[in-house]
């Protein structure tokens, strides 16, 4: 593992802080904004967040690894990284176009034609379309190969039927990435095929979910004889699952390599030394300090594995399953942490919103960290990935793999 940039990662860093130092106000301690997509529904936060990526795409930060000819940097995985971890010390608004750029963007790179890539990337990257992704369904998440909205193909154009859900920003997108079923005749997997739609064509209903923190950053979308032309069609017909691959491999990547500019465990210990139990601070306490020495040890773990990640791609390598490894642990322990700085704020803890002591952050981290644990694939899906492909242990039974989708017990869509 190595810790320091190289002379010319240093010398990138410098020139992207500089430009964040002309361009943007540092983070204060006092800033709460939790720097996720679902804030775009704030007030001003659609027109302030196409402003700040229309500013950085015209002076060359945005896109850092994509082609130049489409309006990226043509840089590096560990110059991208760099980037984010500068950008992540200032203020900026809501991330609108993480899904977009994470996930639909590489997709569309890896899969598109010529033209679906000059009709569509130029636009994501100066931030005049925002972008989702419709894969979920009520029935179809961990195992979203058994989706049943269906595309049926007539003359030019597919008519989508179905519902989606969990379709994060769904309410502010221009255009989603959308899998559905073409055919039921063969097994699940063959059956899918992959589209690019137009999120204000006719047919088209978002309906907002409300959730337990009150955010409202989650859809579902329902299709009634919505119409996709062929030519938004991303892969041959029945190849579906093969680009969504692709898609789901940026978005657990997007996630698991999340740096973030804030340190939690310095502002719970910071909250620990400033309450009294017993009329002594807290962090005097036995119980609270063994409790701190624990989330100090998975803090770091994390820290490290996330250099080990950092360090592969400084020398030009591609991460291994770190990334799994670290939502696995990082989520639980947001959760953990949160719960235990309510805990320590006492009776006040159990407030809410901005009544709560800190501005609510302890309590916005223990809410929001479930969803974390489920989005880019649940524990137990990530545990499942690392016993397979890391540990090589047997694989899971799959009684449908060969299996017509049209003759799985309710696989009719
Ligand atoms: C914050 C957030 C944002 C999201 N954004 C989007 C979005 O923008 N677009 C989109 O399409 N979707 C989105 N999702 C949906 C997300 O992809 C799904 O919630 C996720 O894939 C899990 O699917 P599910 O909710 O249907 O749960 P299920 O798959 O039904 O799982 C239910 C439970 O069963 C367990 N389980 C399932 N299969 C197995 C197995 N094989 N072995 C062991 N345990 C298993 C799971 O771990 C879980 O505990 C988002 C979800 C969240 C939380």
């Amino acid at each position: 593992m190595d810790f320091n940039d190289t002379p010319e990662e240093a010398a990138f860093r410098a020139e992207a802080r500089a430009w964040l130092e002309r361009n943007a106000e540092p983070r204060d301690s006092e800033d709460r904004s939790e720097g996720v997509l679902q804030e775009g529904d704030k007030p001003g936060a659609l027109a302030a967040a196409k402003a700040w990526q229309k500013k950085k795409a015209a002076a060359g930060w945005v896109c850092i690894t994509w082609p130049k000819e489409y309006g990226g940097r043509g840089g590096t995985p560990i110059q991208s990284v760099i980037w984010g971890q500068e950008e992540a010390r200032f203020k900026t608004p809501p991330p609108v176009f993480a899904i977009g750029l994470g996930m639909c963007g590489p997709t569309i790179l890896a899969h598109g034609t010529d033209a679906q890539k000059k009709r569509w990337i130029p636009k994501l990257v100066t931030g005049e379309e925002i972008w989702c992704q419709l894969f979920s369904e009520p029935s179809a998440g961990s195992d979203l190969a058994g989706l049943r909205s269906t595309a049926v193909k007539k003359g030019d154009e597919w008519i989508v039927n179905g519902q989606k859900i969990w379709t994060t920003g769904a309410q502010f997108s221009d255009w989603g990435i959308l899998v559905v079923r073409t055919d039921p005749n063969v097994p699940k997997h063959a059956g899918l095929s992959y589209f690019v739609v137009d999120m204000h064509s006719p047919g088209i209903e978002v309906r907002k979910i409300t959730q337990i923190n009150r955010s409202t950053g989650f859809n579902e979308v329902f299709f009634t004889d919505a119409r996709i032309p062929d030519e938004n069609r991303l892969g041959a017909v029945g190849d579906g699952w093969r680009v969504a691959l692709t898609t789901l491999m940026n978005e657990r990547a997007s996630i698991g390599g999340g740096g973030g500019g804030g340190d939690p465990f310095g502002d719970l210990m910071e909250l620990a030394r400033s309450v009294e139990i017993d009329g002594r601070p807290g962090l005097e306490d036995a119980a609270v300090r063994q409790q701190l020495a624990d989330f100090y040890v998975k803090s770091r773990g994390l820290a490290y594995t996330g250099y080990r990640t950092l360090t592969a791609l400084s020398r030009g390598q591609t991460p291994g399953p770190e990334a799994s490894l670290g939502k696995l642990v990082g989520a639980p322990l947001m959760q953990q942490m949160g719960a235990f700085g309510m805990e320590l704020e006492g009776l006040a803890g159990g407030l809410g919103g901005r009544t709560a002591p800190d501005g609510g952050t302890w309590q916005n981290h223990f809410l929001a960290a479930p969803g974390l644990r489920i989005a880019g694939g649940t524990d137990e899906i990530l545990r499942n990935i690392i016993a397979e492909r890391v540990l090589r242990l047997p694989p899971e039974v799959r009684v449908d793999k060969d299996v017509a989708f049209r003759d799985v017990p309710g696989g009719r869509a």
